[in-house]
């Protein structure tokens, strides 16, 4: 089954994320099987998103416009970092990357036919995903065509995550459709720290996220808000981060902790991964200064999500 690969991304970065279970579409896209899927898939838990949010994670689709393309640098990020630029030159056909995105997935999950703890019916699901998420690794809004995309998605049914680091606020002003639901990372509480944890490439990202936020309240879809908690980096500072949140105005709000693993574990260590203990203490602390609620948590991936009245919405 032939999958389009571009001549765009260098052959090493392109076999190093082969091996690490990445699947290469077009110039430069990929697709990767998520943990959770191959939980669900097996008669296991599903993510902390279907607990929130009732997505399934048997039939998600873990994908990236931007396999090879960041404008920050975090320590906390798992993936490998010697990004191939911080633009994307060429675009590639929104169309085609969701075809082939769909037929790698397919690839991916053959493996799980036949397995006695895999259902007919569960495999046949996860064969035809009806949700993605934009996210697994780079920048997605450094993809001039992330629109259509989303549109393409929405056309087939599916519901859309968007994860973005919030550095290109033009690029969310124009967006259209959005995505079912947007998320915006905000890893630090004050410039200083951003510089020191997201090594942010122009000096200009603090402000474009800044901007994000201000955006933010005027965009018509469910806003998320995400931070990603380092121990003994970006932890705590709850008064900052709900400032910041409040310009955001968000439907919700996740604190989640950095979890060691990956290429991250080069930068960072293993006592900067927050208890899940922790994260419930700072979760509450921000729930007082924004006024918030704790809706839900989920141990296994130390996270809690706030609302406005402290209520799950399920999508
Ligand atoms: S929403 Fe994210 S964590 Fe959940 S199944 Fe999809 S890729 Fe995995």
């Amino acid at each position: 089954m032939a999958v389009f690969v571009g001549p765009d991304m260098e052959k090493d970065k392109r076999e190093l994320l082969e091996r690490q279970g990445y699947r290469i579409v077009g110039e430069h896209s990929a697709v990767k099987l998520c943990h959770w899927l191959k939980s669900e898939i097996a008669g296991g838990p599903g993510c902390y998103k279907e607990t929130f949010y009732g997505i399934r994670s048997h039939r998600c689709l873990q994908m990236t416009p931007t396999a090879d393309a960041c404008n920050l640098n975090c320590l906390f990020c798992w993936r490998a970092q010697d990004w191939g630029t911080d633009s994307l030159i060429h675009a590639d056909d929104p169309g085609r990357i969701i075809e082939d995105s769909i037929k790698a997935q397919r690839v991916l999950i053959s493996g799980f036919n036949g397995n006695p703890r895999v259902s007919k019916d569960m495999f046949a699901e996860s064969s035809s995903p009806n949700q993605v998420a934009i996210s697994l690794t780079g920048e997605p809004t450094l993809y001039r065509r992330l629109g259509e995309l989303i549109e393409d998605f929405h056309e087939r049914g599916m519901t859309t995550f968007l994860v973005t680091n919030g550095t290109n606020p033009k690029m969310l002003e124009k967006l259209d459709p959005l995505p079912r639901q947007l998320y915006v990372s905000i890893v630090a509480p004050t410039e200083e720290i951003y510089r020191k944890l997201a090594f942010p490439k122009s000096g200009n990202e603090w402000r474009h996220l800044r901007e994000t936020l201000e955006l933010l309240p005027s965009l018509d879809t469910r806003r998320v808000i995400r931070h990603t908690l380092v121990d003994k980096w970006n932890l705590g500072f709850a008064e900052e981060y709900a400032k910041l949140d409040a310009t955001a105005d968000p439907d919700f709000i996740e604190c989640k902790a950095y979890m060691f693993v990956g290429r991250s574990r080069e930068r960072l260590l293993m006592e900067n991964m927050p208890s899940h203990a922790a994260i419930r203490e700072f979760s509450a602390q921000l729930a007082d200064a924004t006024g918030y609620g704790v809706a839900g948590e989920r141990e296994d991936s130390r996270v809690a999500l706030l609302t406005r009245d402290g209520a799950l919405h399920p999508l």
